[in-house]
């Protein structure tokens, strides 16, 4: 038996998947299995056609998302194209979880929809602090699946901003690979790409990856991200995943984005933010009301201020918004910086300026 079938929640082990005009197919010159409207759309773009229901998956996206990560060992099977990372984390967690009675583990502070979604479906969560370093705590994640069907790991972390020893996630997947997923969410891999633990699903079937289109490849509004799985994690998740999945104008998008064009022009554009970060690290670090600013592998900055109630609010007032982590136990003072464009970045050093000159 896989994993994916001793950990699948009951309610969706018998559950069989919605059969869609799409996904029952047949080929003809004549649709009119789908109640799909005859006519075109108002207001379309010249060359597009909306009027009819997009493929189930769009398996050239799968393809091609493939061939971007190079990887000999992932085939089209071990890919899932959704819609955006963030349903990957609501499928998995509706998939595995059964509610009042599972329970998902996540390293804190993380990225926050992991507790999010569970407790939206009533899924218990356990926490396990990051260490000091914000590196993960072997030992209690040795033994998270014990309890959990579900361990996540954010690497490179948000907000933390660092990553996460590769030795260390695999082998809290080695001690749960009879009992536990361990999920992966690669959103900021572009930007270390060779920290990437795709090419480690085929030995570890346990071990799930998640990516996006949202951050590097700039395409947030697009909502287009990707599950990396072992072909019977994807089988089930395939089941549960909305009958049609993927808007046709967000995989053509997407195809384009990761089009050798495409690609070329992320990755010049990853080099450009990892320039602004460094350059933008040193000024920030000369202000006086900064205490400290964070190892970053990704598109943004972590940093404690002496006092980021009244820095946060200070921006806010000459509109300039940050991501306030404050809330976090562990991360009091702390705010999270995107890089964004150089000429947003120069008015955030603007603003801080003039906030240190307050009496
Ligand atoms: C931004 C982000 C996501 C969400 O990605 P979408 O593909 O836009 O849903 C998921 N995980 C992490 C860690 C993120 O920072």
């Amino acid at each position: 038996m896989s994993l994916t079938e001793k950990l699948v929640a009951p309610q969706i082990r018998d559950l069989v998947a919605y059969q869609s005009a799409r996904r029952i197919g047949g080929v003809g010159q004549v649709y009119l299995n789908a109640n799909e409207s005859a006519f075109p759309p108002f207001a379309m773009p010249e060359g597009e056609s909306w009027q009819r229901y997009p493929d189930f998956l769009p398996a050239e996206l799968g393809r091609s998302y493939r061939d971007y990560l190079a990887c000999d060992s992932i085939k089209e099977s071990n890919v899932l194209a959704v819609r955006g990372a963030d349903e990957a984390i609501d499928l998995l967690v509706r998939c595995y979880c059964e509610p009042r009675v599972d329970a998902i583990t996540i390293n804190v502070p993380t990225y926050s929809m992991y507790d999010f979604v569970a407790e939206a479906h009533q899924v218990q969560r356990r926490e396990i602090s990051l260490a000091s370093d914000f590196q993960l705590d072997a030992e209690q994640n040795a033994s998270a699946g014990l309890a959990s069907k579900l361990i996540w790991i954010c690497n490179p972390n948000n907000p933390t901003g660092n990553l996460l020893r590769l030795d260390s996630i695999l082998a809290v997947a080695q001690a749960n690979r009879e009992r536990a997923f361990v999920v992966v969410d690669e959103a900021y891999i572009e930007f270390c790409p060779e920290q990437s633990l795709v090419g480690a699903i085929a030995s570890n079937p346990n071990l799930i990856v998640l990516r996006t289109l949202s951050k590097a490849f700039a395409l947030a509004a697009v909502r287009v991200g990707f599950v990396l799985a072992h072909e019977t994690v994807i089988a089930m998740l395939a089941k549960l995943i909305p009958p049609y999945p993927m808007p046709d104008p967000s995989a053509r998008i997407a195809l384009a984005a990761i089009s050798q064009d495409g690609l070329r022009t992320m990755r010049r554009q990853r080099d450009a933010v990892v320039s602004l970060r460094s350059q933008y690290r040193e000024q920030l670090a000369s202000l006086p009301c900064v205490e400290k600013i964070y190892p970053s592998e990704t598109n943004f900055l972590l940093l404690k201020f002496s006092d980021s109630v009244a820095v946060f609010g200070h921006l806010q007032s000459r509109g300039i918004i940050l991501r306030d982590q404050h809330h976090h136990a562990r991360l009091h003072n702390h705010l999270r910086i995107t890089i964004g464009t150089e000429e947003e970045l120069k008015l955030l050093i603007d603003a801080l300026t003039e906030y240190t000159g307050k009496p």
